[in-house]
């Protein structure tokens, strides 16, 4: 017998058709004896469609409010799943985040789990009960509700995983695993049968959104074993969907590149003609930074008669905010000629393990680029990744040229 967390995804859970579904293979893992936990998302296009609504009243909403309205998507489903397996005849009870007590801080739309109580689903797995939990959800220390972020089920789940001990977290969504890139941009992505969690971090944090990236931290963190798999499969199949190894293969099946991401979400600030001098780049990106703002990749130029230019990239919901602060602070804290934005950028990057090893990888991405005539703006590399940023209009061309460039439609030899 073993203790299984699955968790299941918006589209998975789209309709009263799918939520049978999922009825019926939660219904196959506890007939074979196993403790099972369910994690579900809010409907498809539930928490879009709640948010939207609040958006409809203010341009700027209160955060708790907005958390209020977003959590709600994931008590239908709870509520749903649980009265479908009832009526197949199974013991099950559906909670919410703040009926588990699963406890997070307090920053509203962006929670972190800090703790959870687990005694009330032991009690209940110990009599049969298959415990179905709200995803995405949290409650405070003074019990306002919170929420952990897009895609935050995916962390939910693997959370109640590592609180529980469970023997195995499956994440079943839309796609059959862990994909080269994108299936959706690219047709000939091949699924990993593997991936290792380093991997699987980098993709998750540069883009991927399949899981997300708090998911995969915390699965480092617990030593949670993790498996990608399709909600669309017949119950019975064994399909093995993706599992996120902490082991590296050995060196021959290692392929060198394991996966493409792509994060459309970023957008690009230059400061431009700032004097060349220590001290200027926390000058600029200081009060970025108090004003708990993320600054992602940064480029300074070398300087020309004492002045440079200086350019980031920061979240694209986060642009004109990040915008506003450095017009305060220029002329103040630092000088400037001009301070230019550009919103339509993207970050493409290859990822792998097998980096490590093999030279030439960022040359064979450049060439690869600038044989389409796509011109990089901004470079960042780490021992297992390279990320350039590019006009966005590129982008699906990029990933397919690279795609096809590393080779990664064939399986490694
Ligand atoms: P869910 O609602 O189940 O959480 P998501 O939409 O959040 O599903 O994540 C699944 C989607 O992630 C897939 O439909 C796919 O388009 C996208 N995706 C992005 N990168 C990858 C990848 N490398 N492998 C598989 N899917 C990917
Ligand atoms: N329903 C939430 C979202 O759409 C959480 C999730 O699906 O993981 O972001
Ligand atoms: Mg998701």
């Amino acid at each position: 017998m073993a203790l299984i967390v699955q968790k299941y995804g918006g589209t998975s859970v789209g309709s009263t058709e799918r939520i049978k579904n999922v009825a019926r293979r939660v219904a196959h893992h506890h007939r074979q004896g196993h403790q099972m936990v369910v994690v579900v998302s809010a409907m498809s296009g539930e928490t879009n469609r709640l948010l939207a609504l609040a958006k409809e009243l203010s341009p700027n909403p209160d955060p708790r409010e907005l958390d209020v309205v977003a959590a709600t998507g994931e008590q239908v489903t709870i509520g749903l799943l649980a009265i479908a397996l009832t009526e197949m005849g199974f013991k099950a009870k559906s909670y919410t985040g703040g009926q588990v007590r699963i406890l997070t801080d307090d920053a509203y739309t962006k929670a972190r789990i800090l703790a959870i109580d687990e005694a009330a689903m032991r009690r209940d797995l110990d009599e049969g009960t298959i415990v179905i939990v709200a995803g995405f959800q949290g409650v405070d220390a003074e019990g306002n509700i919170t929420t952990l972020g897009r895609g935050g089920s995916d962390t939910s789940g693997v959370a109640l995983a590592a609180a529980l001990t469970a023997d195995e977290c499956q994440i079943y969504t839309d796609v059959d695993g862990v994909y080269t890139t994108d299936p959706r941009i690219v047709p000939e992505a091949r699924r990993l049968s593997t991936v290792t969690f380093e991997e699987m971090l980098e993709m998750a944090s540069l883009g991927s959104k399949v899981l997300q990236i708090r998911s995969v931290e915390f699965a480092g963190k617990y030593k949670v074993k993790l498996r990608v798999l399709s909600s669309l499969d017949e119950p019975e199949s064994n399909a093995p969907g993706t599992l996120i190894t902490f082991e590296e293969k050995q060196n021959m099946e290692q392929a060198i590149i394991s996966g493409i991401a792509f994060n459309r979400d970023e957008a690009k600030i230059s400061v431009m003609g700032v004097p060349d001098k220590p001290g200027i780049a926390y000058a600029i990106l200081g009060p970025v930074a108090a004003a708990n703002l993320d600054v992602d990749m940064i480029v300074q130029n070398i300087g020309a008669s004492g002045h440079t230019d200086f350019s980031f990239t920061v979240n694209r919901t986060e642009f004109a905010k990040t915008l506003d602060v450095l017009e305060q602070h220029r002329g103040k804290d630092f000088a400037a000629r001009e301070i230019i934005g550009d919103k339509h950028i993207c970050k493409v990057s290859v990822v792998g393990i097998g980096m490590r090893s093999h030279v030439g990888i960022a040359a064979k991405m450049f060439k690869t680029l600038a044989d389409e005539g796509i011109n990089i703006q901004m470079i960042s590399t780490s021992e297992i990744k390279i990320s350039v940023v590019i006009d966005e209009k590129y982008l699906e061309l990029a990933v397919r040229v690279l795609h096809k460039a590393f080779e990664l439609e064939k399986e490694p030899a």
